[in-house]
């Protein structure tokens, strides 16, 4: 039961970082306080930040003590919360994970079989899921009967029709997990929501979201649920991405086992982190140090990026039938107006056009007068959404 003052929790456990909002459960989606533990395992570093984005805390550990592991993070965060909860209970934890298999299309109260089940589609996200797991089980050990929500990156996805999410291979792949499950799914919920709220007729239509930022992909959204995305069996597929290569013929690297030896290790070591802007740019991964760079290999990475998005835009659209709106979202899609401005270009047979004054100011809507299809720029929130199905999830269970 949800009282006054009561608070929810949302953790997102990545592989090197814990992210984490605090909300007053009573005025979701406004998050009272966010922060983060980062460097997990090299040079931590703790941030906070109230709602405002005052920062309230920054730590470094010079001398020892640092968090060592996910589990000693927390307790980091968690001995900064204590300090600001003001007798404030935490009514619900929800955790951001990053696969739910072939069935949990909705978020789950946290008990033992689930994260066993959990556990067991760690075979499928071997970098993502054992991370989102240790902050399960470390929030689990710090707040006793303090109920644990996950929710999916992949739930959203999980209505796509078979011929969008199979491999063109023979079927027992598909009925052992072997198929394409899409991520994303919280922010481009969140998207979905938003749009209903301040532009129902869109949403019921054929929408394009692109969720741009470290990590990136793209989603075909009819009438508000996913219909196909250019992410696959893992979040390496689809378009380029700070250090992913996104698709890759297959062809490539049983050349590079084949012919230079290299082995499963190395492989992923390219693909996931050596490659993408970071790997085409021998810079950076961050469109802003490769937007001020001369060199050269900088303007050739995000000419690439830009050329592969605008690609994709254009297959979801086909999958779609046709295109109501374009979305962009994300860190890159929120903020990087030349980036959006090049994707556009050549849209126009799809109705895109972009009007570049409202574009270089981030405008909600950045149409050009008359375009048949729109293009809006959207904040995401990924926490708030999580913030939400928690309390949606209690509410059903004190309901049930
Ligand atoms: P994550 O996937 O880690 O949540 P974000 O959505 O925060 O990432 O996106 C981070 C990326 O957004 C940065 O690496 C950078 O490339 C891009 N970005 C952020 N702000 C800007 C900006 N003002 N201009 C251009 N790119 C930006």
């Amino acid at each position: 039961m949800i009282a006054t003052g009561d608070a929810v929790l949302v953790i997102n456990a990545g592989s090197s970082s814990i992210k984490f909002e605090l909300f007053d459960a009573q005025q979701v989606p406004g998050a009272l306080y966010a922060g983060q533990v980062e460097g997990i395992g090299a040079a931590p570093r703790f941030s906070a930040k109230d709602a405002a984005g005052a920062r309230l805390a920054d730590q470094r550990w010079s001398e020892g003590g640092a968090p060592g592991d996910h589990g000693a993070a927390l307790r980091v965060i968690i001995g900064w919360l204590a300090g600001v909860l003001a007798g404030r209970r935490i009514a619900a934890i929800g955790h951001r994970v990053v696969h739910g298999g072939p069935d949990l299309a909705a978020p789950v109260l946290v008990d033992a079989t689930v994260m066993e089940r959990l556990g067991a589609l760690a075979s499928l996200a071997p970098l993502h899921q054992p991370h989102n797991l240790a902050g399960i089980a470390a929030a689990a050990e710090h707040f006793p009967g303090v109920p644990q929500v996950a929710c999916f990156d992949t739930a959203f996805h999980r209505a796509h029709a078979w011929e969008a999410d199979t491999y063109a291979l023979p079927p027992e792949f598909y009925a052992r997990g072997i198929r394409r499950y899409g991520f994303h799914g919280l922010s481009y919920e969140y998207i979905a929501r938003s749009l209903a709220q301040t532009d129902p007729a869109l949403a019921a239509g054929r929408v394009v979201v692109a969720h741009l930022g470290n990590g990136a992909s793209l989603c075909a959204m009819h009438d508000g649920r996913s219909i196909d995305s250019t992410m696959g069996f893992t979040a390496l597929d689809g378009v380029p991405m700070g250090t992913r290569s996104g698709q890759i013929d297959p062809g490539v690297l049983l050349h590079l086992m084949a012919s230079d030896g290299m082995d499963t290790t190395a492989v992923q070591k390219l693909l996931y982190g050596n490659a993408g802007l970071k790997g085409m740019s021998g810079i950076s991964q961050d469109v802003r140090d490769l937007e001020a760079s001369a060199d050269p290999r900088a303007a050739a990475a995000l000419s690439h990026f830009c050329w592969r998005v605008r690609r994709e835009v254009g297959a979801l659209a086909a999958a779609l039938g046709g295109i109501d709106a374009l979305v962009f979202t994300a860190g890159i899609g929120e903020n990087a107006a030349s980036i959006r401005a090049r994707i556009c270009a050549g849209l126009g047979f799809l109705g895109i056009e972009v009007d570049p004054a409202l574009n270089d100011a981030n405008a909600p809507d950045i149409s050009a007068p008359g375009a048949t299809t729109r293009v809006l720029v959207r904040a995401t929130d990924e926490e708030g959404m999580i913030a939400r199905h928690v309390l949606a999830l209690l509410q059903r269970s004190e309901k049930a």
